[in-house]
């Protein structure tokens, strides 16, 4: 028995190996959805800037044509104050001349503001686009990495692969299908190793009756009576 649990105990090593190379796989799977995620988003808010821009210059191009007519405007009027007969007429051009540029300095102020706020947003689009191209930039390592990464994994698996099957063939059946009972109801970790008089697994004390018989070598499982786990005696592992 000591000998299958020492047996049992390397398979568990090499599960766990297993279980950290899906693990870190499944890290670098995540690490490239978020990072997906962040650029959907990016392209999103560009989109909604680059709308309200469209806005802005479309607000702004129709004040700039209502400026030009008011320029038109004081044109014709100094013009004709050129040819006036009269005081009436005098007044009256030069009523319309001042209507108008106080109309086309209104405008300009207006545009004024709009340029103000064009510029806020492209300053915002700048922002968004480096920002976008930051992470384009990283999922296109993280790819790129996660291809060369797929193949070490891939080769490793295989390896380790065999590994257990060479081991676990000296194993009984019945002691492999408890160890992966326990396994998963104990977070990967089935048989542990019992250290100066304590459990491994759950560090907690065993029973002397139970330390005893692991040590000469019993011929029945023996269990943690805390965490249920298979408990095996290991010279190296034991301090006395
Ligand atoms: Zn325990």
């Amino acid at each position: 028995m000591q000998n299958q649990l020492l047996l049992l105990a390397k398979v568990q090593e090499i599960d766990i190996q297993v279980g950290l190379i899906h693990e870190e796989e499944r890290q670098y799977n995540a690490d490239i959805e978020r990072i997906s995620e962040d650029i959907t988003q990016h392209e999103g808010k560009l989109t909604s800037l680059k709308t309200e821009l469209d806005e802005l210059e479309k607000a702004r191009r129709l004040l700039e044509d209502e400026v030009a007519v008011c320029a038109e405007r004081i044109k014709r009027n100094e013009d004709r104050l050129k040819n006036v007969k009269n005081e009436k007429e005098f007044n009256a051009v030069t009523k319309e001349t001042s209507a108008a540029k106080k109309e086309k300095q209104t405008k300009e102020n207006e545009i004024g503001k709009f340029n103000e706020e064009i510029n806020e947003k492209i300053g915002f689009m700048k922002t968004e686009e480096d920002k976008l191209l930051q992470r384009k930039t990283e999922l296109e390592e993280k790819s790129t990495s996660i291809i060369t990464n797929k193949e070490h994994w891939q080769k490793r698996l295989k390896e380790i692969d065999d590994e257990r099957l060479a081991i676990a063939k000296d194993i009984s059946s019945a002691l492999l299908k408890q160890y992966e009972t326990i396994r998963r109801k104990r977070q990967g970790i089935a048989i542990v190793a019992v250290e100066a008089g304590t459990c491994r697994g759950c560090y907690m004390n065993i029973p002397p009756q139970a330390y005893i018989q692991l040590q000469k070598g019993s011929s029945d499982l023996i269990f943690c009576p805390h965490c249920h786990r298979i408990l095996y005696w290991h010279p190296k592992a034991s301090n006395s």
